[in-house]
């Protein structure tokens, strides 16, 4: 019986360390992407400056910190975060309270080179749940309206509304500005636990972006929802990061916040690295509030998905007569016009119009394409060379130039 027991003990151990194969496997591959993106970035010139006439800022959206609950991060590691990213602006989306108004409290206005904005997280009665920009004491209320209400009386207010979670959003008729299709948690909740385990173990460590972004998929259903809309009006899409900052393992640690043994895998200095907004703006104009704002509601900007790849210099524009227009723009279709993209590395690029797949062209850092009907078109670049799985998520997810 001892005898039994032992080779089932010994079994078991065999198939523990066989399965750790795939997941050293793994290590190996995020290694050797690590090795080949910081050789491109100390191989990269100083960017030359955009020569498209608009200036441009990268920030991120969607943060909590512990005002809001359920998340531990604090004002301190947040503008360090900031910092140490080179961001020029944050969009706090602080969960709503009754109690007090959490958009006031969090950080706004400028920190070091970073200009903060506090907005809100927040839901309606219809269960739909949204982002609002700038924030205020009275986004709490509109969970008890239903989704078209809340959001009339949202912008009644001066503010933006953008979807959250498009998968489990409804309401697709109401009057909202944008919607975010990729969320960095969202896409985080679907990795299998088991898969993650052994990642938090093998890789995570030495490559926390990396191994984070190997589980990134494109968002299909919600681009396809985003298309649905974009399609008949003016809408912008962002890709988010619902950072928390709050999830992680310690041992020994006490009330006052000590942690001697332990790591968090979502610090807010971690996934700001991982997908940026950067917005195109008219040039020689400081960034302040309310251009921000506004910039937002236009859908002048592009999402950059920076962790392979630093995507600053994208652009993508179009002449209506003598003006050149960018993303989030509306021009007047004439037998000229002709949408221009650049990107500042190799990539393959997708033209969607109306969410059809319109023109592609790979291994390119420039295209030019005619076009003769109305509709939205937006751009993803993929960088196929990384391999899987950024031949099938994108690198930049561009907002539509709607040619009118
Ligand atoms: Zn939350
Ligand atoms: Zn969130």
């Amino acid at each position: 019986m001892k005898k039994v027991l032992k080779r089932i003990i010994l079994a078991l151990i065999v198939m523990l360390v066989l399965a750790q194969i795939p997941f050293i496997y793994r290590r190996i591959q995020t290694g050797r992407l690590a090795h080949t993106l910081s050789t491109e970035q100390k191989a990269a010139q100083p960017k030359p400056p955009r020569s498209d006439g608009f200036d441009e800022y990268k920030g991120v959206i969607h943060v909590h910190t512990s005002l809001g609950g359920h998340s531990t991060g604090g004002f301190d590691e947040l503008t360090a975060a900031a910092a140490a990213n080179d961001l020029d602006f944050v969009v706090m989306t602080e969960h709503v309270s009754t109690a007090y108004d959490t958009a006031a409290l969090t950080l706004n206005g400028f920190h070091g080179k970073t200009l903060f904005v506090g907005g809100n997280e927040g839901d309606t009665a219809d269960g739909d749940r949204m982002l609002v920009v700038p924030g205020g004491g009275d986004v709490a209320g509109l969970h008890m309206l239903p989704t078209k209400t809340a959001f009339e009386k949202t912008h009644a207010d001066n503010r933006l509304v953008f979807v959250a979670y498009p998968e489990s959003y409804k309401t697709w008729d109401a009057d909202f500005d944008g919607a975010e299709v990729f969320s960095v948690a969202t896409n985080s909740r679907n990795i299998n636990p088991f898969v993650l385990l052994f990642d938090l173990i093998w890789s995570f460590p030495s490559y926390p972006e990396l191994t984070t972004a190997s589980y990134f998929k494109r968002p299909d259903a919600n681009l396809q929802k985003f298309d649905e809309v974009a399609a008949n009006r003016h809408i912008s899409l962002l890709a988010g990061i619902c950072a928390h900052s709050n999830i992680g393992y310690s041992l020994f640690s006490d009330d006052v916040g000590n942690k001697p043994i332990g790591f968090k895998i979502d610090p807010y200095e971690m996934v700001f690295r991982l997908v940026r907004l950067h917005l195109v703006a008219k040039k020689g104009e400081p960034l302040t509030r309310e251009r921000l704002v506004d910039t937002f509601k236009k859908g002048n900007f592009y999402n950059g998905f920076d962790v392979i790849g630093d995507s600053s210099g994208f652009s993508f524009t179009v002449k209506d007569g003598d003006v050149t227009k960018t993303m989030g723009d509306e021009v007047t279709l004439s037998p000229q016009t002709k949408l221009t993209a650049s990107a500042p590395l190799p990539a393959r690029f997708v033209v969607f119009k109306n969410g059809e797949k319109f023109f592609e062209q790979t291994d390119s850092t420039e295209i030019f394409v005619n076009v003769s009907e109305r509709a939205a078109y937006r751009i993803e670049a993929y960088r196929d060379a990384l391999g899987s799985p950024f031949d099938k998520m994108p690198w930049i997810i561009s907002n539509p130039i709607y040619v009118r």
